[in-house]
């Protein structure tokens, strides 16, 4: 990856160590970084700003993966003090510079296509999705591996979902030696499993199978087990839900039956902030070329 970025002024805004990694191979790249909510890192080279003064220094704007909370709020590891993305904030970005975000919520969306903002959504990109797949996977089979009391090898391990994240454990767990079974509702993906070597097993026949799991890794966001499925979960079953919040999962009535069921978001972050920066740092480049339409001259530092 040899993406140039000499003279393009960007802001990171937020985020954990992720963001230290990625603002350092930004550096390498030649970008100048107005960081905010940095206090506390004390990174070489970064003009440090609030986020009112960022939006108009830059040329790019970049939020972290998981974006905002409710009210606007950005989480920022390494600062004491709050940042908030607000109307004020939206009004005084200028139209030709994006703002790169990993999740955008729908009010934020549409009052930015109202103010004529452009948004870029990250975190649901193939090339970042893909990537954050390998830590993800790791992540969640460290958690099962910390939750049972069991090998991985050798057990009876479901993964509920094959797309991005659920090839990417299935094919792990079967690197360790698991017996993986393969869910999903595409006969495609239920061909490429079987291809792969697990069992396949499609969604309309999950409630008959269920029962002989031992681990449930889902990343199916929606609410796939219902009452009516952990019901026949057995009860020293471990499921580890990897599905954006609330999950794939009733929790409540998991927690009833005695089932452990373990919601687990934020993964790159948690397990693997370097690799997580790392994808980030090869990811954004690219991305901050395609959509800078203005660029700048080179901000005198
Ligand atoms: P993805 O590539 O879109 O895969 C989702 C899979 O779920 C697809 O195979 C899809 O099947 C299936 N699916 C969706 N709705 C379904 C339904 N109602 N019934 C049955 N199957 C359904 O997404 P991903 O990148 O793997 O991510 C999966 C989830 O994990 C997302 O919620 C994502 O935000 C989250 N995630 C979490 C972490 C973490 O750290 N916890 C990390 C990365 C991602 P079809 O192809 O048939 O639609």
């Amino acid at each position: 990856m040899s993406a140039g970025l000499k003279g393009i002024r960007v802001a990171v805004i937020g985020g954990d160590d992720r963001e230290l990694y990625l603002i350092a191979e930004l550096q390498k790249l030649g970008a100048y970084i107005v960081g905010v909510g940095f206090e506390k890192a004390a990174v070489p080279g970064v003009h440090i700003a609030s986020l009112k003064e960022a939006v108009t220094q830059v040329d790019v704007l970049i939020f972290p993966m998981y974006g905002t909370d409710e009210r606007g709020v950005i989480k920022a590891k390494y600062t004491d003090s709050q940042i908030m993305l607000n109307k004020e904030i939206l009004q005084a970005i200028p139209a030709h510079v994006p703002l790169f975000i990993g999740w955008a919520r729908p009010a934020l969306k549409s009052a930015a296509e109202m103010m004529g903002i452009r948004i870029v959504e990250t975190a649901n990109m193939n090339e970042t999705a893909i990537l954050n797949s390998i830590p993800s996977a790791e992540g969640a089979i460290q958690m099962a591996m910390e939750n049972t009391v069991i090998t991985i090898h050798n057990s009876e391990s479901f993964v509920l979902g094959l797309g991005r994240c659920g090839w990417t454990i299935a094919r792990m767990l079967q690197g360790i030696g698991a017996r993986v079974t393969g869910v999903a509702r595409k006969g495609t993906d239920l061909a490429r499993a079987t291809e792969m070597g697990f069992r396949a097993v499609h969604f309309s026949d999950l409630e008959d199978e269920i029962g002989r799991a031992e681990i449930i890794f889902n990343t199916v966001p929606s609410l796939i087990l219902d009452r009516v499925m952990l019901e026949r979960v057995a009860r020293d079953a471990v499921i580890i839900d990897l599905a954006s919040i609330p999950g794939g999962v009733d929790y409540e009535y998991a927690q009833m039956l005695g089932i452990k069921a373990l919601l687990a978001p934020g993964l790159p972050g948690i397990v693997a902030p370097k690799t997580a920066g790392k994808i980030l740092a090869h990811v954004y480049p690219q991305l901050i070329l395609r959509h800078l339409t203005t660029v700048k001259p080179s901000m005198e530092s």
